[in-house]
C-alpha cells in the first residue's frame, strides 16, 4: 500500500485527488497538510507541516502553491519521501528547490496530468513537422476566474514545444497585444490566457497558414482527468529511484529516464 501525503488537500485539486483515491485500492492517503486556516472540520489527519507528517517512503503529492511546493521539496529531501508536484507558476528559486530535491529523492512534476495533453503535445510536435516554417503559430488557454497564474504552466510548455520545434528563444514568445504593434514576425509565439466561469482547463493551439488553419484542442471537463495522471505518477514515483521525472516517464513505463 502506498503512503500519500497531499498537500493542498482542501483546494480543487486536492479534493479531486482525494476523490480519485478513494476509489483506488493501492494506495491511501494518510495525511493532509494545508494552510491552517483551510482546516475543514472532520476526520483525518491535517497539518501545516509536511514534516511532521511525512515518513520515508511516503509519496508527497502537491498541488498547492510555490510556497507549498517549497515546503514539500525541502520536507521530502528531509524525510527520505517521494514527491509528485503539479502546482505551476513557479518562480526560478521554486523550480531550484524541486531540482535540490531530486538530488536525494524520486521527484516527478508536471504542468499538466491529463493524458489528453500529452496527446496534444505529440500532435503539435507532429503538425509543426508536416508545416512549413511561415505557418503562425498562436496559444489561446481558457481557465476558471480563480487561477492565480497566467498564463498556464500547460500554455507555457507547449510554447516551449513549438519554440523547441522551431528553434526560437525564449523571446519569441508574445503575451497579447494592443496598440499600434505592426505586422506580426514570423519568429513569433502568440499567448493569449483568457480568464472567467468555471472552465477547468481548455488549450488550443492555432497554426494558420496562407488561406487556411489548423486548431489543436484539448479541453479539461473535470479536475479528475489531472487527479488519475497525479495517482499513476504516484505509483511511479513510489518505486522509483531518486531523480528527476516527466510524465513522458510514466506514460513510457519503466525505461530510459527523460530530461
Ligand atoms: P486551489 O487554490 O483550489 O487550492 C490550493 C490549496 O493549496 C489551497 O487549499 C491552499 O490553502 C493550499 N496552499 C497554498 N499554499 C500552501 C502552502 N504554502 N502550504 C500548504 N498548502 C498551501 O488551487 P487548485 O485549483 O487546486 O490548484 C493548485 C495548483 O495546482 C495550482 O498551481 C494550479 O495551477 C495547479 N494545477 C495543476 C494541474 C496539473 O495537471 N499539473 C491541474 C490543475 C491545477
Amino acid at each position: 500500500m502506498i503512503r500519500v501525503v497531499l498537500v493542498g488537500a482542501a483546494g480543487r485539486m486536492g479534493r479531486a485527488i482525494e476523490a480519485a483515491a478513494a476509489g483506488a485500492a493501492d494506495l491511501a492517503i494518510h495525511a493532509r497538510v494545508d494552510q491552517r486556516v483551510n482546516f475543514p472540520t472532520g476526520d483525518g489527519v491535517w497539518s501545516d507541516d509536511i514534516e511532521s507528517v511525512t515518513q520515508p517512503g511516503d509519496v508527497v503529492v502537491d498541488f498547492s502553491g510555490p510556497a507549498g511546493a517549497r515546503a514539500a521539496a525541502a520536507g521530502c529531501a528531509a524525510r527520505g519521501a517521494a514527491l509528485v508536484t503539479g502546482t505551476t507558476g513557479l518562480a526560478a528559486e521554486d523550480e531550484a528547490a524541486l531540482r535540490t530535491a531530486a538530488k536525494r529523492v524520486a521527484v516527478l512534476r508536471a504542468s499538466n496530468f491529463s493524458l489528453g495533453i500529452a496527446a496534444l503535445r505529440v500532435a503539435v510536435r507532429a503538425a509543426l513537422a508536416v508545416l512549413p516554417a511561415g505557418w503562425d503559430v498562436e496559444i489561446v488557454e481558457r481557465h476558471h476566474r480563480l487561477k492565480k497564474d497566467s498564463p498556464s504552466g500547460t500554455a507555457l510548455t507547449l510554447a516551449d514545444d513549438v519554440r523547441s520545434a522551431r528553434g526560437l528563444p525564449a523571446g519569441a514568445l508574445r503575451h497579447g497585444r494592443e496598440g499600434q504593434v505592426g505586422a506580426r514576425p514570423a519568429a513569433e509565439v502568440g499567448m493569449h490566457a483568457v480568464r472567467g466561469g468555471t472552465w477547468v482547463g481548455d488549450h488550443q493551439v492555432l497554426l494558420a497558414g496562407e488561406g487556411e488553419w489548423l486548431e489543436l484542442r484539448h479541453v479539461a471537463q473535470d479536475r479528475a482527468a489531472f487527479a488519475h495522471g497525479a495517482l499513476a505518477a504516484a505509483r511511479f514515483v513510489a518505486t522509483a529511484p531518486p531523480g528527476w521525472y516527466t510524465l513522458d516517464d510514466v506514460l513510457r513505463g519503466p525505461g530510459p529516464r527523460g530530461a
